[in-house]
C-alpha cells in the first residue's frame, strides 16, 4: 500500500511539473526565421584572408606560420615570389592556400601567428556550409570572405576583429 502512495504521489509530482512548464514561455527560437545575437567572441563562422583596404593587395605573404602552428594540421600554403607590394608588405604571397575546416578546433593560433593580420575568424552562423566541400577552404573562397569582412567587420569574431580595427585603424604607428 506505502508502494502505491509513492506511485501517485511521484506521479502527482511529475504532472505538475509538466502543467508548470506548460504556461512557461518557450526558451528555444525557431531558427533561421529567428536569430538570437551572436556573442562577440563567437569563432566558428569560418576563416577569410583579408585585402588591404586602401591598395587592395591581399595581405598573405604566404610565410607558412599558420600552416606550422596549426595543431590540426588542416592549412596548407605554398609561398611564390611576385611584384613588391605598394603597401611596403614584401613581395612574397601565397601561390595557394587551403584549410580544412572540418577539423578546425578553433583555437585561434594561425590568427594569432600572423605577421600581417591576414588570416582572420568569422562570427556569422551561416558560412560554414552543408556538405564536406563547402567546409574545405581554397585561397579564393577565403579571400571571398575577406572582402565581406571589409564591407561588414561585425562578421569579425571580437579578437579577431580587434586586430583588423587596430591594423585598419589610422593612427597605427602613433606614439600612445
Ligand atoms: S584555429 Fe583551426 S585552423 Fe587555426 S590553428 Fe587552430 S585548428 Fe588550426
Ligand atoms: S595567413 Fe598569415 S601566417 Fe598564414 S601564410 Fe599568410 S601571412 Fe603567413
Amino acid at each position: 500500500m506505502a508502494s502505491l502512495k509513492v506511485i501517485v504521489r511521484g506521479s502527482l509530482k511529475a504532472m505538475g511539473v509538466t502543467l508548470r512548464n506548460l504556461f512557461r514561455r518557450p526558451i528555444t527560437v525557431m531558427y533561421p526565421y529567428e536569430q538570437r545575437p551572436v556573442p562577440r567572441s563567437w569563432r566558428a563562422g569560418g576563416f577569410a584572408l583579408t585585402i588591404d583596404p586602401e591598395t587592395g593587395e591581399e595581405n598573405c605573404i604566404g610565410c607558412r606560420l599558420c600552416e606550422f602552428i596549426c595543431p590540426s594540421q588542416i592549412i596548407s600554403v605554398k609561398m611564390v615570389k611576385g611584384e613588391p607590394r605598394k603597401n611596403g608588405k614584401g613581395a612574397t604571397y601565397a601561390e595557394s592556400f587551403t584549410l580544412n575546416f572540418q577539423a578546425c578546433m578553433q583555437c585561434e593560433l594561425c590568427v594569432q601567428v600572423c605577421p600581417t593580420d591576414a588570416i582572420v575568424m568569422l562570427r556569422e552562423l551561416h558560412t560554414p556550409g552543408f556538405s564536406r566541400e563547402d567546409l574545405f577552404y581554397t585561397k579564393e573562397k577565403l579571400l571571398e570572405n575577406g572582402r565581406r569582412a571589409l564591407e561588414n567587420p561585425e562578421l569579425l569574431s571580437f579578437t579577431t576583429g580587434e586586430r583588423i580595427r587596430e591594423w585598419t585603424s589610422p593612427k597605427k604607428g602613433e606614439p600612445a
